[in-house]
């Protein structure tokens, strides 16, 4: 089975992908992680797709799907992947398709987490997390404590980190994004049936809650 976890930044794809991943062992394709690892070296290409993330904008689908291409090949994981932060536009919806039925796959289901806007920008703009198991924390809903490490028993003590482009500003632009160019493709999956709405407004557990019926019918 593969899945689409599906909303706009702040929903809780990540988060609910670490739930899949724990539980059902599947493989969390995430191409934000995928990138934010490219920006470790200090080359022309990582300097340049820091200036797009940290703008809100997308970047190329050339680079994106050459990175997705390189995973849907893998054996490994072949079936049981959770396709986390793509497709992000209608051209990466179609190339994905076209991956996916030349390596003898397909998507299973679209899970949609909806989530007022207006609760978006706080929990992106208070999101931090552990450097090393990358539990989420949240400045404004849940803070981790007056100090700023992570609470977990595997790393207590290891410290918290913001990503760079997770400040009210860019929040604003990447929300436009999404509306622009990620939310029709919603359309397009609908049109084939498998899109599952979750109201991803609801406690973690609960949403998790929620994912695990869907999945359970697969
Ligand atoms: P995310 O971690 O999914 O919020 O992605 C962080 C940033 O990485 C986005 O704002 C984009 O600049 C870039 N990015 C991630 N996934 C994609 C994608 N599928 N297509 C284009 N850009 C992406």
């Amino acid at each position: 089975m593969n899945l689409i976890i599906f909303g706009p930044p702040g929903a809780g794809k990540g988060t609910q992908s670490s739930f899949l991943v724990k539980r059902k062992k599947m493989f969390q394709l995430s191409t934000g992680d995928l990138l934010r690892n490219e920006l470790s070296s200090a080359s022309d290409l990582s300097r340049k797709l820091k200036e797009i993330m940290d703008s809100g904008k997308l970047v190329s689908d050339d680079i994106i799907n050459d990175l997705i291409e390189k995973k849907i090949s893998d054996p490994e994981i072949k079936n049981n992947i959770i396709f986390d932060g793509f497709p992000r536009n209608i051209d990466q919806a179609k190339s994905l398709d076209k991956m996916l039925y030349k390596y003898k796959q397909k998507i299973s289901k679209v899970i949609n987490l909806e989530v007022d806007y207006s609760i978006l920008i706080k929990r992106i703009s208070g999101r931090v997390s552990c450097s090393i198991c990358k539990k989420p924390f949240n400045e404004y809903f849940d803070p981790p404590g007056k100090d700023t490490y992570c609470t977990s028993k595997e790393c207590f003590r290891r410290e918290l980190v913001k990503r760079s482009d997770d400040n009210e500003n860019t929040v604003t632009s990447r929300l436009k994004t999404y509306d622009e160019q990620t939310l029709p493709i919603l359309k397009y999956y609908r049109y084939k049936g498998i899109v599952k709405d979750v109201d991803a407004m609801k406690s973690i557990n609960e949403v998790t809650d929620q994912i695990s019926g869907i999945i359970s019918d697969i």
